[in-house]
């Protein structure tokens, strides 16, 4: 029997996007396609608590603009950006939450990077009261949490189909194919390669339109 969901889930995809690359675009379309949103945020981050040097906030936010231009069920959200002081996860989805209401799903996505070190997120238990987790599972790296993680979570878990039927609360993991994309190793190729092959290194991993903007603003070519 298949279960016939409709598409009110709002994902809530996070990041530096310093800058954004294809891996987070298909990112965001295996999370679209699996839990059946309607779609997806993407949320750059102010001043990151566990990075110290980021591209300027107009340069990032400009890049993932021309990235989800065509991207229609994509959007990009400055909430972040525009909150004064450190950023956290946890007033990001108080607030989201207290725009959309009590009864639409939020979901918050998150990588396997992301779910091993979830216990040092400010506040992380009181996420699950705004919103639920979707972790992406790369195919062929396993998924660890640390043990007080898994415990506050192993009721929580359903099927990723499943985790708009309510509003907050829920666990799922997804898979998508494997993306080689890295915004650090297009940093570390524009600031080290010659410049002439510098851009031409990364621009597979690249939306055209950023790959421009990165050239026409000179980006990344200084440490
Ligand atoms: P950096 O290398 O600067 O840490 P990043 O792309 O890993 O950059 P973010 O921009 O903060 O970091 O990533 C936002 C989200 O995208 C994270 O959840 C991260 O796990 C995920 N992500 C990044 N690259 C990929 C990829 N190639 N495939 C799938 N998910 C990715």
């Amino acid at each position: 029997m298949s279960v016939d969901i409709p598409r009110i889930g709002l994902g809530l995809l996070g990041g530096t996007f310093d800058p954004v690359h294809n891996g987070h675009l298909a990112l965001a379309g295996a999370a679209l396609q699996a839990m059946h949103l309607a779609r997806i945020e993407l949320i750059p981050t102010g001043q990151p608590w566990q990075k110290t040097r980021v591209t300027a906030s107009h340069h990032r936010l400009a890049m993932l603009r021309n990235a989800v231009e065509y991207e229609p069920h994509l959007r990009v959200n400055t909430m972040e950006l525009l909150r004064e002081g450190q950023t956290y996860t946890i007033d990001t989805l108080r607030e989201m939450r207290s725009h959309v209401g009590p009864s639409i799903p939020l979901v918050l996505i998150i990588g396997g990077d992301q779910w091993a070190n979830l216990a040092t997120w400010y506040n992380w238990p009181a996420l699950f009261s705004y919103a639920h987790i979707a972790v992406c599972e790369r195919a062929g790296e396993p998924l660890t949490t640390t043990d007080d993680v898994r415990l506050f979570t192993e009721n929580r878990s359903t099927a990723p189909h499943l985790l708009c039927t309510r509003a907050a609360g829920s666990l799922t993991f997804f898979e998508m194919a494997p993306h080689a994309a890295s915004a650090t190793v297009i940093r570390s190729r524009l600031l080290t390669n010659a410049p002439e092959t510098a851009l031409r290194s990364v621009e597979n991993w690249l939306p055209i339109s950023v790959a421009q903007y990165i050239k026409a603003h000179g980006l990344y070519v200084h440490a």
